[in-house]
């Protein structure tokens, strides 16, 4: 097949056959379609768009690019949670074990925290121990066992994706919904998943920006999901403020410890309710009760031992990653948060050095923010709207000075 043919084609708005996609896919996973070529494809895309039927191939081919996971006959419906990340958002950490309360298992791959976002990945490793490197044949032993695992990325699992994402950074084409959808649903789908429930953040700190945005990537990945006879549901969830009260790995390990131990942040526990409520059988009530009677936390307790962590530091997470300075912000008057920035918050964790700018950069499971103040909550002058964590003085003045802008009290 000629590749400037299948540039042109696109450029010109003409829409690709399925072999076309997957000859371009596996060329350039195989490094015999150079990176200009698939730069120009990719702001070919850019521009034009994709059919659905072309987004559905592009997945497929990318997803073919690799291993996808195979499970034995007769075993129990695979599901599992795609979020497009938001600033606090520990969601996976809770939705995980405590799906696999139920009759199904809980596949789950994910990533690391890239730019103002944290990731399942850095939450897990603050924990001691926690390996979330391990092979195929023991995640699916351990699925047999307990029902879930939540490991990393393995460089087998849709190469090609990340081969294009790198190219797609530096060239412009990060913002393409066709591609995007793509990208995140080859590599959901290498779980090889029955149900998979999307939560889609909208506004300043998320990744689409505008509910519309978020609720047309949500349409497309139903529809990719469905060509590939997975049942997609999804979620649209604001991103304005912070999700609970903590921002950082071990600050939002904390809070998940207590929102299994029938605790914590109502927002939080909503958003996990709501999700679990798309993928399984069980009733919300059914669902809250595991949350609420422990059942939900000794399947984690299960989780971080079979991956080899060392679950008795779990109820003191925030001592073993404990920043040398945890510095008040006061209220500036009494009144009500009218305003708690999640795109402020997500900037100053950066610049706690809690956020990675590469994703080969090392991150600080210590710092972050807790007791953040929720909007609409009252509050009296000097009360703490959070508190920071910080390694040194110097990252606490910034950060301070930055959080003035993150807060309104009407
Ligand atoms: N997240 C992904 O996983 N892929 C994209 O293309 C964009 C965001």
């Amino acid at each position: 097949m000629h590749i400037p043919t299948l540039i042109e084609k696109k450029r010109e708005g003409g829409e690709l056959a399925a072999e076309e996609i997957a000859h371009l896919i596996a060329g350039f996973t195989e490094d015999e379609v150079p990176d200009y070529q698939m730069s120009a494809w990719a702001m070919a895309v850019f521009f034009q768009g994709m059919t659905p039927e072309e987004t559905y191939h592009l997945t497929k081919a990318i997803r073919e690019s690799g291993r996808v996971l195979e499970y034995p006959e007769g075993t129990p419906p695979k599901v599992d949670l795609h979020s497009t990340g938001g600033i606090g958002d520990k969601i996976s950490l809770v939705l995980a074990p405590l799906l696999a309360c139920d009759e199904v298992w809980v596949p789950m791959i994910c990533g690391r925290g890239l730019g103002l976002t944290g990731g399942a990945l850095d939450r897990l490793e603050s924990i001691p121990g926690f390996n979330v490197h391990i092979d195929e044949r023991r995640a699916l032993a351990q699925l047999e066992s307990i029902g879930v695992f939540i490991i990393g990325q393995t460089a087998d699992i849709c190469p090609a994706d990340r081969k294009l994402y790198a190219l797609r950074e530096v060239t412009g084409t990060i913002p393409s919904e066709p591609l995007i959808a793509a990208s995140i649903m080859s590599r959901k789908l290498a779980e090889n998943l029955d149900r998979l429930v999307l939560d889609v953040k909208f506004g300043s700190a998320a990744f689409m920006k505008t509910q519309k945005e978020a609720k047309q990537l949500a349409t497309t990945m139903t529809k990719v999901g469905k060509l590939m006879g997975v049942k997609v549901s999804h979620l649209l969830s604001p991103m304005d403020e912070p999700l609970g009260r903590a921002v950082g790995p071990a600050l939002e390990v904390a809070e998940c410890v207590e929102i299994l131990q029938g605790g914590g942040p109502p927002d939080v526990i909503n958003a996990v309710l709501d999700l679990a409520e798309k993928i399984s059988k069980a009733p919300r009530a059914k669902l809250a009760g595991w949350l609420s009677d422990g059942t939900a936390w000794r399947k984690f307790i299960s989780l971080v031992y079979a991956q080899d962590g060392d679950a008795s530091s779990l109820e003191k997470i925030t001592e073993v990653h404990q920043a040398p300075i945890i510095h008040p912000l006061p209220a500036p008057s009494s009144g009500t948060v009218a305003k708690m920035d999640a795109e402020t918050i997500g900037r100053a964790f950066v610049l706690l050095g809690g956020g990675r700018k590469k994703l080969d950069d090392t991150i600080d499971f210590a710092v972050g923010f807790s007791g953040i103040k929720k909007i609409g909550e009252r509050v009296e002058k000097d009360e703490p709207l959070l508190m920071v964590h910080a390694q040194n003085d110097q990252t606490l003045t910034s950060v301070v000075a930055l959080l003035v802008e993150a807060v309104e009290i009407s």
